[in-house]
């Protein structure tokens, strides 16, 4: 087991499972908040009246553990994030060769289906599945795709487009 994460993902900030059910993020929420709660952490005792001197620190971790349960207990946010997650998880594993636009690939029909695809620098080419192209437009994301032929990638991203519709 090797830990090579930078930013703690918001499962973490919860300490559950990527798997865990909403439930359980809701019971570790609660937990975390409970302890982390800024007025909770001033401890016991008289009241002092400067309060924000020791709440600092906790105060931005409950603030943290807030945030991650505000993505993660709406099912639709949780699945964004979680694709999220999957792509820059995909995208540390791979060679990215460069960024393309999606909208500047060029449009072929492979076997009757509709693809996008750029040509790779060894010859091959980056294929992306119209339907794939439009799953990653909806969430105006990101996605890498590998060349047919070579272990390159291309991280295709799909802009909103300044000069587009409105
Ligand atoms: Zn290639």
């Amino acid at each position: 087991m090797q830990l090579h994460t930078e930013a703690p993902t918001w499962y973490e900030v919860l300490g559950v499972a990527q798997s865990a059910s909403r439930d359980e993020v809701k019971a570790a929420f609660r937990q975390a908040a409970l302890r982390m709660h800024p007025d909770k952490t001033v401890g016991g005792g008289d009241s002092h009246g400067s309060s924000s001197a020791a709440g600092g620190s906790a105060g931005s971790k409950y603030l943290l553990v807030q945030q991650a349960w505000e993505v993660l207990q709406d099912a639709a946010s949780r699945a964004a994030y979680d694709r999220q997650l999957a792509l820059s998880a995909a995208a540390a594993q791979v060679h990215i060769n460069e960024t393309v636009l999606l909208g500047e690939m060029e449009q072929e029909d492979v076997e009757g289906q509709r693809c996008r695809s750029w040509r790779c620098r060894c010859g091959g080419s980056f294929l992306l599945l119209a339907e794939d192209a439009a799953a990653v437009a909806a969430v105006a994301g990101e996605l890498a795709v590998p060349c047919s032929t070579c272990s390159l990638h291309i991280r295709v991203v799909t802009v909103p487009g300044p000069s587009g519709q409105r």
